[in-house]
C-alpha cells in the first residue's frame, strides 16, 4: 500500500514534467484554406498549459482514476445510497447508436424505438410500484420529491382546497424530504419516531387536521426498518384529506414483494440510479421517476410517453391535462432510463424479487454477525440496511468517524455516518444484493478487528486512514476551497 503513496507524489510531478514543445496531439494536414488568426490583442500568449507527451497524459489520468474509490474495485456499503454493482450490459445498451446518437429535438416519428423503450419502462415501473402512471422526466431522487409535492399541491388547488399548507415528515427522513416540501411552499412538521423506531402514530393522529396537505414517508424507513403500521398511517392521512408521498429510494428492500401503491401511497419516486443500477456518486446523472395513483395522473410532469392507436399506431410525447409542467430539459436523463430498462429486462420479475431477497438477507447477516460488538438502536430485524451505533466505541474514545476511516485501510468504503440523525454515532451499512458471502465475511472480520482495536490501540483508529492517497482532509475547507486542477508554478 505504501507504493500507492509514492504513486501519488509521482502523479503531482507528472504534470510538472511539462517541457516546451513536447506534444501529444497530431493534426491532419490542412484541407481547407488557411484562415488568418484573430488580432493579436485577443490572443493569449501565456496560456499556461502543460506540454506533455500522450503517454504522460495517459499515465496521469489513469493514476488519478485509480485514486478514486469505485464499486468496480471494492466493497461499498454506503447506507441509503445503494452502491450495488452496475452490470456492464447496461452500458452496452446505453451506448448503442440508436440510443446514444439521437437528438432530443428529433421528430417523434424518427425515434419510435427510443420512445417505445420509455413507454415500456413506464409500464415496468408502474407494475413495480403498483401505481397508475409515471413520468420519467425527473432527474434525481430529490427532483422526483419536488415533482411529487408539487403534484400534491396542484391536486389540492384544483379542488379549491387552499388551506392545506402542512406536510408531515418523520424525524428519520432523508434531508431532501423537508427541503423538497419547503421548496414547494409547504410548512414542514416533524413527527418523532417511537421507541421501536416506527413512526409515532399517536402524534401523527393529533397532527393530521384539515390544514394537512400530505405526509412524506420513507418505506422502509431510513433506519432500515419496515414500519408495520404503514397501512394505518396512510389511512390516518387520507382521512384528514391529505395525500401520502412515498420516498421510494429504498426500493431495493421491496422490489417484487411490496407494491407501495397498494399499501396506500399516492405518489412514489424511485431512484433508478440506486435500485436500477446506474453508476452514481459525485452528483449524477440520475433519474427519479414519479409514480402516481389514479387521482394524481392528470398532474404528472411532462412528457409522458403514450401509445396512440389510430390510423398509424405510434408513440408520442404526451401532456397530462393538468400537468405541473416540465421539470427538466427534454425527456429526462435518457441514458439512465436505458440502463434501468436493461437491468429490469435482464433480471425479469423473478430476478427483481431475488434482488430484494438477497439485499435484505445480506443486511441481516451483517446485523447478526456484528451485534455482539456494535450496538443496535432498535433491536429488531432490518430490511436492506442495518444501522449500528458506535456509542460503545465512543466510550473507548473512538468515534463512528474513526471506525469509518479505518475501514478505508482495508479497502472498504466507509458506511454512511451520523445518519439518520436520531441514532447516536450512527454507522449505516447497506451491503446490497450483489456481494458474495466471502465479501460480507471479510467485512465482518474487519469490523470485528476494528472493535478490538478500539480497545487496544485507539490511536491507530483516530489517525486512520494510514494507507490511502490522502489521509484526513479538512472537509469544510475541501468544500469551500476545492483544489481540483493542476496549476502552473508561477
Ligand atoms: C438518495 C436518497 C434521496 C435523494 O436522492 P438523490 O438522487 O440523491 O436526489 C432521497 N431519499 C432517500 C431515502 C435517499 O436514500
Amino acid at each position: 500500500m505504501t507504493s500507492q503513496r509514492i504513486d501519488e507524489r509521482d502523479n503531482r510531478l507528472l504534470m510538472d514534467r511539462s517541457a516546451p514543445g513536447r506534444i501529444g496531439a497530431k493534426l491532419p494536414p490542412l484541407d481547407v484554406p488557411a484562415q488568418p488568426l484573430p488580432p493579436q490583442s485577443v490572443l493569449r500568449a501565456d496560456l499556461p498549459l502543460p506540454e506533455l507527451s500522450e503517454l504522460d497524459v495517459v499515465r496521469y489520468f489513469t493514476r488519478l482514476s485509480q485514486e478514486n474509490f469505485a464499486v468496480d474495485l471494492n466493497f461499498y456499503p454506503l447506507g441509503s445510497c445503494t452502491m450495488k454493482y452496475n452490470p456492464k450490459v447496461n452500458e452496452v445498451t446505453a451506448a448503442m447508436p440508436g440510443f446514444s446518437a439521437i437528438h432530443p429535438m428529433q421528430p417523434a416519428e424518427t425515434v419510435q424505438g427510443a420512445l417505445e423503450l420509455l413507454y415500456q419502462l413506464q409500464g415496468i415501473l408502474t407494475e413495480v410500484t403498483g401505481t397508475a402512471g409515471v413520468s420519467l422526466a425527473t432527474i434525481a431522487g430529490a427532483h422526483g420529491e419536488l415533482a411529487g409535492v408539487l403534484m400534491i399541491r396542484a391536486y389540492h388547488m384544483a379542488r379549491n382546497d387552499t388551506k392545506r399548507k402542512v406536510v408531515l415528515i418523520p424525524d428519520s427522513a432523508h434531508g431532501t424530504n423537508p427541503a423538497s416540501a419547503a421548496m414547494a411552499g409547504f410548512q414542514v412538521v416533524t413527527i418523532p419516531s417511537d421507541k421501536n423506531g416506527n413512526l409515532d402514530v399517536e402524534v401523527l393522529r393529533k397532527a393530521a387536521n384539515n390544514e394537512l396537505a400530505g405526509a412524506m414517508i420513507t418505506m422502509p424507513s431510513t433506519l432500515g426498518l419496515f414500519d408495520p403500521n404503514i397501512v394505518e398511517i396512510c389511512d390516518i392521512i387520507h382521512k384528514a384529506g391529505g395525500l401520502v408521498y412515498g420516498d421510494g429510494a429504498n426500493m431495493n428492500a421491496l422490489l417484487g414483494r411490496v407494491k407501495l401503491g397498494q399499501v396506500g401511497f399516492d405518489v412514489v419516486h424511485l431512484n433508478l440510479h440506486k435500485t436500477f443500477s446506474t453508476p452514481h456518486g459525485g452528483g449524477g446523472p440520475g433519474a427519479g421517476p414519479v409514480c402516481v395513483s389514479e387521482r394524481l395522473l392528470p398532474h404528472l410532469p411532462t412528457p409522458v410517453v403514450e401509445y396512440r392507436l389510430g390510423g398509424k399506431p405510434e408513440y408520442i410525447l404526451g401532456r397530462p391535462p393538468k400537468t405541473i409542467g416540465k421539470m427538466a430539459a427534454f425527456h429526462g436523463n435518457f441514458g439512465v432510463l436505458v440502463r434501468a430498462y436493461t437491468f429490469a429486462r435482464a433480471l425479469g420479475s423473478d430476478g427483481l424479487k431475488q434482488v430484494s431477497g438477497d439485499a435484505v438477507l445480506s443486511a441481516n447477516y451483517i446485523q447478526a454477525s456484528l451485534r455482539d460488538l456494535y450496538d443496535l438502536s432498535y433491536d429488531r430485524r432490518c430490511m436492506h440496511e442495518v444501522v449500528f451505533s458506535a456509542r460503545r466505541q465512543k466510550a473507548q474514545g473512538v468515534k463512528a468517524l474513526d471506525v469509518a476511516k479505518r475501514l478505508l485501510d482495508f479497502g472498504i468504503h466507509a458506511p454512511t455516518m451520523y445518519f439518520p440523525l436520531i441514532v447516536e454515532e450512527a454507522l449505516m451499512v447497506e451491503p446490497t444484493e450483489s456481494e458474495s458471502k466471502e465479501t460480507l465475511d471479510r467485512f465482518i472480520q474487519v469490523m470485528r478487528q476494528i472493535a478490538q482495536e478500539s480497545k487496544d490501540t485507539p490511536q491507530v483508529l483516530r489517525e486512520a486512514p494510514h494507507h490511502s492517497p490522502v489521509s484526513r482532509v479538512d472537509e469544510t475547507r475541501a468544500a469551500r476551497q476545492p483544489d481540483l486542477r493542476w496549476k502552473p508554478k508561477r
